[in-house]
């Protein structure tokens, strides 16, 4: 199957694009994204095949049907890494949590967020592809914290493939910038610059416009790619879990197969969102998906207004900064599916020179047909964490916190819920544990102790020796300097 873009094609580039290439470089013409020229048509005889397959065999059917351009042994040992989650036999556990409301972790994975279920197989798959074209790719990314462990976990010691990964000093957890700064390996460079997210992410925009660096690059041979959402080579890992989660509930005797459900997606970039759309367009039994918010709510504004608007708009930092996003680059993929590339180029272009679009009154009812939407600010989140452990024995992050919100205002009681788990909560104790016990902790180790003991979880093993691991990162530069330090990694 070949990818088109989501704004339409220029003169100058083919009319579409194998799965590699949209891989290798995912940015289309006009500034779109990458999208599948048809989504496969899987249905309910594909899901009661599955029933009783494991997760891996489900993804390897799943990704069949996008017919990509991937050999199969590369298939397999991407999706080997599932095999090293905490349960083998089940790297997503899906848990009830209260009536009709069901939790799916997608957590399990090395870096304990759910980047992982992504990352983890997309890492082996581009390696692949570069080393199959005998090219170099320099992967750069600005991280607020769950991206770049992620990245660099699947990178690491891969051919062909080097990773540049920005963090702002300071504006991560504790064990976040740990699970950074102590990966080592030649084809990683973690770099902390002094400034906040937004100073690393317009760091990295400059570097990507810059022409001396084009210029390096080039002459190093180097090309290069990314691994944020934009990329399909992460999206498409993400329908799987979805329809998993699904034949979870059935197996569980939840739901009869073919009984619609909600998906409650706590939201950024989108692309976990999307995953559970396209799931749904190719045959999943969805009631609608829900988009889950923090005090950055741009979503909700757009899924119940119809308005996308981010004039007078700045974003605020939050207790869940993995989605303290405003443009939410994957919402531009629904357009395209629901509006098709000429109303979807319009309205990117009024994002651009405006900072703002509309949709038409009917544009938002089918819009709304497939989503609904609210938001959660964080003591109402920190309301959520203590209730739901203390009535119902579930312990939750931040950012699946925002998806009790929305849970009570959005969802029709008598249909069931997946909501998804992003993180454990072993990523954002200092929060987790005020919200239990009132204490402000200013570092995570007090704050997953104290956690501990009162939930009697155990701090998992890969989380706890990164306290004693031995520190292999120790960059830390003013941002100007960003395009020098990177020159001189490679
Ligand atoms: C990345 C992330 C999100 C947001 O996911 P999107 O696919 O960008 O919408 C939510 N929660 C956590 C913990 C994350 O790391």
């Amino acid at each position: 199957m070949n990818f088109i873009q989501t704004r339409g094609i220029d003169e100058n580039r083919p009319q579409s694009v194998t799965f590699s290439q949209a891989i290798l470089a995912p940015i289309a013409s006009f500034g779109g994204l990458y999208v599948p020229e048809t989504l496969p048509e899987l249905g309910e005889e594909f899901l009661t095949k599955h029933l009783n397959s494991s997760y891996k065999e489900l993804a390897k059917d799943m990704l069949s049907r996008f017919e990509i351009d991937i050999d199969t042994d590369v298939i397999d040992e991407a999706l080997s890494l599932y095999d090293e989650f905490d349960d083998k036999s089940n790297p997503v556990p899906v848990v009830k949590v209260k009536e009709n409301l069901y939790i799916s972790e997608l957590y399990h994975g090395p870096t304990r967020a759910f980047k992982d279920m992504a990352l983890q197989p997309f890492g082996i798959v581009l390696s692949s592809i570069a080393q199959k074209r005998n090219e170099n790719y320099l992967i750069l990314a600005a991280t607020s914290g769950d991206t770049g462990p992620a990245a660099l976990e699947t990178f690491k010691n891969r051919a062909n493939v080097q990773v540049a990964c920005l963090y702002p000093d300071g504006g991560t957890s504790d064990v976040q910038r740990l699970q950074m700064v102590t990966e080592d390996a030649k084809n990683l460079k973690v770099i902390g610059i002094n400034g906040v997210f937004d100073d690393a992410q317009n760091a990295l925009k400059h570097l990507l416009a810059s022409d001396s660096f084009k210029a390096a690059l080039k002459e190093k041979d180097v090309s290069l790619s990314a691994a944020n959402s934009v990329n399909f080579g992460r999206i498409i890992f993400q329908i799987i879990y979805h329809i998993h989660s699904y034949l979870e509930l059935v197996r569980q005797g939840a739901t009869a197969m073919g009984e619609k459900v909600y998906l409650n997606v706590p939201s950024g970039n989108f692309g976990n969102a999307l995953g559970g759309y396209y799931a749904w367009k190719m045959g999943l039994p969805v009631e609608k998906i829900i988009i889950s918010s923090n005090e950055n709510n741009v979503l909700t504004t757009l899924i119940k207004d119809g308005k996308y608007d981010l004039r007078n708009c700045e974003v605020v930092g939050t207790t869940s900064p993995a989605m303290d996003i405003l443009k939410s680059s994957n919402v531009e993929r629904i357009l395209f599916d629901l509006f098709g590339y000429k109303r979807t180029r319009e309205l990117m272009n009024d994002l651009e020179s405006k900072n703002a679009y509309e949709l038409t009154k009917d544009e938002l009812s089918t819009l709304r047909e497939c989503f609904d939407a609210d938001f959660c600010n964080g003591d109402e989140g920190k309301k959520y964490i203590k209730e739901t452990f203390e009535n119902d024995g579930y312990l939750m992050d931040p950012h699946t916190a925002t998806c009790l919100k929305s849970y009570e205002t959005c969802s029709n009681p008598d249909i069931k819920t997946i909501a998804y788990s992003t993180a454990e909560w072993t990523k954002f104790s200092p929060v987790i544990a005020n919200a239990l016990t009132g204490e402000v902790d200013a570092h995570d180790i007090d704050a997953l102790e104290s956690i501990s003991k009162t939930a009697n979880l155990e701090i998992p093993a890969m989380v706890k020796g990164l306290f004693t691991k031995e520190i292999a990162q120790d960059t830390i530069i003013e941002k100007e300097d960003i395009e020098k330090e990177i020159l001189k990694f490679l």
